[in-house]
């Protein structure tokens, strides 16, 4: 069962769309009849890409120079679905898409529904799946609301496929004076450096916890990661001591990843840390404690201590 149109919120910058904005794309594409994309910057620069995962139409403002992104964002949007209704809207969970999310709702007058994994159409409505009680429970709710569903989604909730289809149809969409709010201005971006496979989309990825002792043991885990051309991630609690940046954190509160190898290292296996990489298709956990709750979810298991595993492996992977 489908819906007749689903527009995604889509983020793009020079590089092209969003890894999240494609698999947004694959769901928008499975579920309705027609998938649109509505792009707040240059979307002519990212409609051959969105356009061969399944995209037919690109709206596109132009780049948004200096000014806060939900507000206009928000605004030119709520004018847009005045003329161009559609069953549904879709937003990552990111920064931007969730004000602007929150900013048309109350423009709109109509609920969101945020933090998503999931979305089917059951008797023409959408029905999101959302993780609650640290990820143990998931709670599905129905849209019965006249008006567009505003939906959040988390990455990795779907994955992004190509189609094969030619590139989008570009139409190009004025902004909107969103009034007093719009004078606000961005004075400055901070660009986290990056090196490396990133976690998000990292083919391997190897964690380190608490029972990595102190910080400076995390270095095993940066080589080990290294050595196995893998992501280095965390646990909150050593996110939390100061030990690693935020931008480490796997879990609730932290990234969703999916590899196609995670190497949980000293890490108990918190509900909270396992919805962020239970997804991972093969997982392999070194923790001294055979009853941590890592190993209910582990594929390999390696009963011992992280001080002797972690140096062991990297001596026989550089022995290779
Ligand atoms: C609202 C909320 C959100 C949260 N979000 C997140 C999140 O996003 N991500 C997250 O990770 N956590 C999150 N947490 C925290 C989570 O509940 C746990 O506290 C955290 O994951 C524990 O981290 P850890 O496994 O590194 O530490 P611990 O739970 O202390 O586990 C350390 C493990 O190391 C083992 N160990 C000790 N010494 C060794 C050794 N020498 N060799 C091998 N193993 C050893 C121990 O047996 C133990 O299993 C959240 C909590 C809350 C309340």
């Amino acid at each position: 069962m489908s819906v007749e149109t689903i527009l995604v919120f889509g983020e793009a910058d020079e590089s092209g769309p969003s890894g999240l904005t494609l698999e947004l794309l694959a769901a928008a594409r499975d579920l309705a009849t027609k998938a649109e994309v509505f792009v707040v910057g240059d979307g002519a620069a990212a409609a051959s890409e969105l356009g061969a995962h399944g995209a037919s139409t690109v709206y596109s403002t132009g780049v948004l120079d200096g000014k806060l992104m939900g507000v206009h964002a928000a605004a030119t949007l709520q004018a847009h679905l005045d003329s161009n209704p559609v069953d549904a809207v879709f937003f990552g969970q990111t920064p931007d898409g969730r004000d602007t999310a929150a900013r048309l709702a109350v423009r709109l007058d109509q609920p969101v529904i945020t933090n998503n994994v999931g979305a089917v159409i059951e008797d023409g409505a959408l029905v999101v799946e959302e993780p609650v009680f640290g990820g143990t429970q998931n709670v599905f709710t129905a849209f019965r609301n006249e008006g567009p569903s505003l939906a959040l989604f988390r990455p990795k909730s779907f994955e992004a496929e190509p189609t094969g289809s030619g590139a989008a149809e570009v139409v190009p969409v004025d902004f909107v004076d969103p009034g007093a709010a719009g004078s606000a201005t961005v004075t400055g971006r901070h660009i986290e450096e990056r090196s490396g496979p990133q976690l998000d989309d990292a083919e391997v990825v190897v964690s380190g916890g608490r029972g990595l002792g102190q910080p400076e043991a995390y270095e095993m885990v940066d080589e080990l990661a290294g050595l196995l051309g893998a992501a280095s991630g965390a646990s909150r609690a050593i996110v939390d001591a100061g030990w690693v940046p935020y931008a480490k954190q796997v879990g609730q509160t932290g990234k969703v990843v999916k590899p196609n190898v995670y190497v949980a290292c000293g890490i108990s296996g918190a509900t909270q840390h396992l919805v962020g990489m239970k997804g991972s298709k093969n997982i392999i956990a070194i923790n001294k404690d055979p009853e941590a709750p890592i190993f209910g979810v582990a594929d390999l298991g390696i009963v011992g201590d992280v001080h002797k595993v972690i140096p062991a492996l990297i001596e026989a992977l550089k022995a290779r």
